[in-house]
This record gives structure tokens, sequence and C-alpha cells, in this order.
């Protein structure tokens, strides 16, 4: 069972989760929106199993967040500034960001 978040704000450029077990992750709203699931983002195998990875724009709107929604009790679904809202980041997916960022300077 991996741990659930208490707590999830937007601060400043960075969204904050505190979990469960104690933990908090601060992650840039930039790496976060690079790093959306959905399948116009992070693309889709095909038939073939080979990962098509489609080319995703950004603008200015992209890398801020209007606002967070949870679905199901297991996942986190932002609304981005540029109307983007298909990715659902569930708290196995956050938590493994977590742990692929830099650690803070
Ligand atoms: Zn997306």
């Amino acid at each position: 069972m991996s741990p659930q978040p208490l707590n999830i704000q937007v601060v400043g450029s960075e969204l904050a989760v505190a979990w469960n077990d104690g933990r908090e992750d601060y992650f840039p709203l930039e790496a976060l929106r690079r790093a959306c699931p959905c399948a116009s983002c992070a693309g889709e195998p095909d038939v073939t199993g080979q990962l098509y990875r489609p080319i995703v724009s950004y603008n200015d709107k992209s890398f801020g967040i209007t606002k967070l929604q949870i679905v199901g009790g297991y996942a986190l679904q932002p609304v981005w500034n540029d109307g983007h809202s298909s990715g659902l980041y569930s708290w196995q997916y956050l938590g493994k960001l977590a742990s692929d960022l830099p650690p803070p300077s």
C-alpha cells in the first residue's frame, strides 16, 4: 500500500504534498507538467509495443495550476492554466516522481 497524501497544495511555483508517512515532497510545477502521464503528453505504446512519444508544446500558461482535483481517492488531476487536465498522477506515480527529482539544494 503506497502512502496517501494528507494535504496537497500549490505553494508558489511548486506543488507541496504532505504524505501520511510523514514525508513531504515539493514538485516544481514545470517538472510536474513535463511528467504529465496522459496519453497525449507521455504517449502510448503502439501495437508493436513501441512507445510513440508525441511532441508536446507548452506555453507560458502551461506551468501553472488552476485547480487541483482528487480522482477516486487514488490520484491527483491538476487543471493547468492552459486548460490541459487529462493527466492523472496516481499517488504511486507521484512517489516515483519524487524519487526522480534532484534533492533540494
Ligand atoms: Zn498531459
